[in-house]
């Protein structure tokens, strides 16, 4: 494997939680190992946070949110979001090399998160000062003057997967410094180490301390700060699963929660598609990130008079992928993650053949050469699908797309839509008709059509069923930070 230059956040390779400000040890003095996915060896030592950390963390928050933050004018935060952007743009190149040696994305793929990074904070520094409430007329008699005021929720817990760290901490972080909210970040235990250093980026960009806090460990940290009573608001990122526990730990206090969650998304294609686009949209629709995306297109639909050509075709466009050393630009696919989710997705394309499902090409671990100590896996196409299969229900969150075959519209909304997630959905077609019956049709957040996998700091995202609740991104991303307080002046 060739190697990463060390970025210099790694110098020292025992790192501390981030509370109020700065680094410190864990109470407990625990330390947990972070893992290369592409060599199994340790990157670094992370600080394992417990209950007494979080509660720390949350005090530093709600100190911080009572304190001059709160009396900051919107202006102000947006000139710290803006100068905050400028710092990311210039260390951009560490934080993507920390991710592809955390998460193993190929570094080609990681740096191009540059763009979206600084774009999320560029436009959320504008809603910092666009966010406004109302003057309503009311028909209340007498003179009666009524208007209503947005004020932040309070203290955020934002909890994260491992898919995406770095953007996904950016994601979190932009609408608590728009609204003037105070955060308590906790990154997945396989992915701490980008949130870590964007904290310390924070604080250069002058965040005042205790605004932005990072608590680095497992799921019980997740849990202690969804149920901690000094947290207003949760926002999670990850499995459906976690989501239900987080939604009964909120119980405690009533929590605002906002759910971002698992997805077994339905892709389209109909015979008239362009198939040129077609088929190297479906496969990148699912294989970028090594298939360890949400919204991934992994049960494609293609109607049943192109089935054969086009399983070859992307069959063949699998096999075309470069897999391997995430620190070679070259690289088109990376690890999964950890040994776990390996395991996991190996277990999946032995169901597949068992149930009868047939592997056009990949279903087989890679562990030639260089890449023998890492967990990289073939990019997978299974065919002779059945819609109650496993692997078209589950989500599987590894480069794997199962291909089922339709032959009208209505069938394959209705199939579509038999699945708990709602995340996201593809449609292929030359026909601007087809394309409104689908978009119509699918009961998903988010509809792609002739593209797939856009996203756009303005465009809002999120699940419909068991994808979850709450928009991220765009204008009414907001509304999950503000409440509303309606004042009515008695004018006489
Ligand atoms: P996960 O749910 O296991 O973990 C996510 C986070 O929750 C981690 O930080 C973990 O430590 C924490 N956690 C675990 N148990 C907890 C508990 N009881 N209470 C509070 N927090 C707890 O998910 P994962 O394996 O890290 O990520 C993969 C999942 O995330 C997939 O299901 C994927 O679809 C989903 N995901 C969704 C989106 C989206 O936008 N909808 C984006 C990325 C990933």
């Amino acid at each position: 494997m060739s190697k990463l230059a060390l970025p210099a956040f790694l110098h020292n390779r025992t790192k501390g939680l981030f509370i109020n400000g700065r680094e410190v040890p864990a109470a407990s003095r625990r330390t947990f190992k972070t893992i290369n996915p592409a060599t199994g060896e340790v990157i670094a030592e992370v600080s394992a946070a417990d209950a007494e950390d979080v509660d720390r963390a949350v005090q530093a928050a709600r100190k911080a949110f009572e304190g001059p933050w709160s009396k900051m004018k919107p202006f102000e935060r947006q000139q710290l979001m803006l100068k905050l952007a400028t710092l990311v743009d210039a260390n951009f190149d560490e934080l993507a090399a920390l991710d592809t040696l955390d998460l193993g994305a190929p570094i080609g793929r990681t740096v191009l998160g540059r763009r979206r990074a600084v774009g999320l904070l560029s436009f959320y520094a504008g809603l910092a000062t666009s966010d406004h409430g109302l003057t309503i007329p009311n028909s209340t008699p007498g003179e009666v003057f009524t208007y209503t005021l947005r004020e932040p929720v309070g203290v955020v817990a934002a909890i994260n997967p491992w898919n995406g760290p770095i953007g996904m901490a950016i994601w979190k972080l932009c609408p608590v410094l728009a609204s003037g909210c105070t955060l308590v970040l906790k990154p997945a235990e396989e992915t701490p180490l980008s949130s870590l250093r964007l904290a310390q980026l924070c604080v250069e960009a002058g965040v005042p301390e205790g605004v932005v806090n990072v608590v680095t460990g497992d799921g019980a940290v997740g849990a202690a700060l969804s149920a901690h009573r000094g947290v207003d608001k949760v926002s999670f990122t990850g499995s459906t699963d976690v989501g239900q526990k987080i939604i009964q730990a909120s119980a405690t206090n009533i929590k605002r929660v906002s759910l971002e969650l698992g997805g077994k998304s339905a892709n389209i294609v109909f015979a008239d598609a362009d198939l040129d686009k077609a088929v190297p949209g479906s496969a990148m629709g699912v294989f970028q990130n090594s298939g360890q995306i949400c919204s991934a297109g992994t049960r494609l639909f293609v109607e049943r008079r192109i089935h054969d050509e086009f399983v070859e075709r992307l069959a063949a466009f699998a096999r075309g992928l470069r897999v391997g050393d995430p620190a070679d630009e070259e690289t088109q696919l990376g690890p999964v993650v950890s040994r776990k989710q390996m395991d996991r997705i190996l277990g999946y394309f032995s169901a597949g053949r068992e149930e009868g499902a047939s592997p056009a090409c990949g279903a087989e671990r890679l562990e030639a050469g260089a890449l023998k100590n890492g967990y990289f896996l073939a990019p997978t196409v299974f065919t002779n699908v059945t819609d109650d299969m496993r692997i078209a229900r589950e989500e599987i969150f590894g480069p794997v797309i199962s291909v089922l075959p339709f032959d009208d519209v209505d069938e394959v909304v209705r199939r579509a839509n038999q699945s708990e997630y709602g995340l996201a959905g593809g449609v292929w077609t030359r026909d601007v008709g087809t394309v409104h019956r689908v978009a119509h049709g699918l009961r998903t957040g988010t509809v792609w059509a002739n593209c797939y996998q856009v996203m756009d700091p303005a465009v809002p995202f999120g699940g419909f069923k068991m994808s979850g609740y709450g928009r991220e991104s765009g204008v009414e991303h907001m509304n999950e930070y503000m409440q509303t307080k309606a004042v009515w002046i008695n004018t006489h």
